[in-house]
Formats: C-alpha cells, structure tokens, sequence
C-alpha cells in the first residue's frame, strides 16, 4: 500500500464501504443512557473517523512519545479495542491543544490526519455536564486540597518526591515538557481554595479564546454551572481536572448533535 497517508486513507475507504458511513447524526440526544453506554475511545487530536481510524492506526506510538503532556495511551491487553490502538482517558489526562499538534505530525499512517494540523480543524467530540449537583461552583464549596494534589499524580515528569512536596520550580534547563506540564501545574494551583470554582473554564486550553469553548454562568437554583460552547472540541481538559468528575466528553460527538440549536442548557 502506498505511503502516503491520504492514499492509505482512501485505500481503506475502498476496502470497506465506509466512506458513506460516516457518523450518524444525533440531534437532541442527550440523557443519562446514552452518557453511560460506552461508546468510542476519546481519540488523539486529528483522529480519522472511527471505523477508518481502526484499520489505519498502527500502533507506532509515535504520537505518545512526543505528546508533551503524556496524554496519549495506547489500549492494552483489557481494553476496548485491539492491543496498542491510541487513545485518551480524559479523566487521567486530557489534551491540552499544542499549537503545532506535534501528536498529528508524528502520525506516520494517516490515523491522524495532517491536514487537520489546526485548531480550527481539530475536533475530538463535545464536553456535556453530566452532574451539575456535584459542581463546587453550584454548591458553593471551596475547592479542597485533594482536588488539586490529585492531578500531581497525573504528570509522570515529577519524580514521586517532588509529586509529596509539590515542588514545580522550573530550572532554565527543564526540557520543554517538564516546563508545560509544571506550567499546568502552576496555573492549577490558584484555584486551591478557590469559591466559587472555575477551574473548568479558566483551563481549558482552547485558544485563542476559551470562553468561545466554555464560560461560566448562572445556575438555575442559585450557584454558577459551567457552560459548555460550540468551540468546544472535546479535548477533556476539564473532565481531568474537575474536582468532582461534573464534566464528560463525548468522543465524536459535536455541539450540534449534542446540544441542537437550542445551545447547552444549565439544570
Ligand atoms: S495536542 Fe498536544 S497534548 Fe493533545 S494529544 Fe496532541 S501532543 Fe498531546
Ligand atoms: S471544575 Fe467546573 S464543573 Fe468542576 S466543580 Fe469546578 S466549576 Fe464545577
Ligand atoms: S470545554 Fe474546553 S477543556 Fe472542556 S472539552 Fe471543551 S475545549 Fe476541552
């Protein structure tokens, strides 16, 4: 088969019919059943279409190794799909957007598709507040020190002493990982203690404007509910980073399927 990745992609397309099958459309699905059905894995930035994605990713992990944020897995012998596919767990590790989306350039198969090497282009599916009574901002809780401390363990670029004394200086010759991922960790820390909570929507790391993504808003009841907007693309930073596991993604999902016209409505 050829090498390029375009060509492989149609290749497969040809092989297997899928080019019409495409995503079904969902409009208005929205309720506890469908959130509970495992659906896809949450894929890497520029994933191809599912079906497409499984005959063309090779489980290289090339994207894993220079995903500066050590977001990327690949599916072991227990998981969903076949052993080594790319996939993200959110609620370990979402993505955090890199400018240049180093994970679709090392994509050497067409899995990830190059010419969606864009913000603008890259779409992972859609965040939806699936447990608004448990948001700190509802509540008005503070956000406690467990919410914060639980996300050192998410980096594997602090040695497990540093991970106790939460020790995130950055030294002149930390890689450039090192400096992101404690960068994630300085901007995280404001927010122990915070009230009302916003850590969902001041990290998200849509650029150049978040809160084209996600902005919060007043809740009916009383308390702020994060909302959750059209840029949104998925990318599961604040499913990992919610105190209290309020948000979810689902993967290949847009805003409009999820949300129709209407837009996202608070509880
Ligand atoms: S965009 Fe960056 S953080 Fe997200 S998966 Fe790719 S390399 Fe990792
Ligand atoms: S991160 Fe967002 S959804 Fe989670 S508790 Fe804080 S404000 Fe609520
Ligand atoms: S709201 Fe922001 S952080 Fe959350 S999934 Fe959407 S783009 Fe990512």
């Amino acid at each position: 088969m050829s090498n390029d990745p375009k060509k492989r992609r149609q290749f497969i397309q040809q092989m297997t019919g899928l080019g019409v099958l495409g995503l079904v459309a969902a409009g208005g699905i929205f309720g506890a059943p469908y959130l509970e059905a495992e659906g896809p894995r949450l894929r890497p930035p520029g994933a191809v279409p599912e079906k497409e994605f499984l005959g063309l990713c090779i489980k290289c992990g090339q994207c894993l190794q220079v995903c500066p944020y050590d977001a990327i897995r690949l599916e072991d012998i227990d998981g969903r799909a076949s052993v080594g596919m790319a996939y993200i767990e959110p609620r370990e590790r979402g993505c955090y957007l890199c400018d240049a989306f180093p994970c679709i350039l090392a994509c050497p198969s067409g899995a990830l598709d190059h010419e969606h090497d864009s913000i603008e282009f890259v779409h992972m599916g859609i965040a939806v507040v699936h447990n608004p009574q448990g948001c700190l901002a509802k509540t008005g809780t503070p956000v406690p020190d467990e919410a914060i401390d639980r996300i050192y363990d998410h980096t594997k670029v602090l040695s497990a002493k540093e991970r106790e004394e939460h020790k995130v200086q950055i030294n002149d010759d930390d890689p450039e990982k090192v400096v992101l991922q404690k960068q994630l960790l300085q901007k995280l820390e404001k927010h122990r203690g915070e009230k009302p909570c916003t850590i969902c929507a001041d990290m998200c790391p849509f650029h150049p404007d978040p809160s084209k993504a996600i902005g919060m808003v007043d809740a009916k009841g009383g308390g702020l509910l994060p909302e959750i907007r059209e840029a949104c693309n998925g990318c599961g930073a604040c499913v990992e980073l919610c105190p209290t596991d309020v948000i979810k993604v689902i993967p290949r999902k847009t805003y409009a399927d999820i949300y129709g016209k209407k837009g996202a409505k608070n509880a």
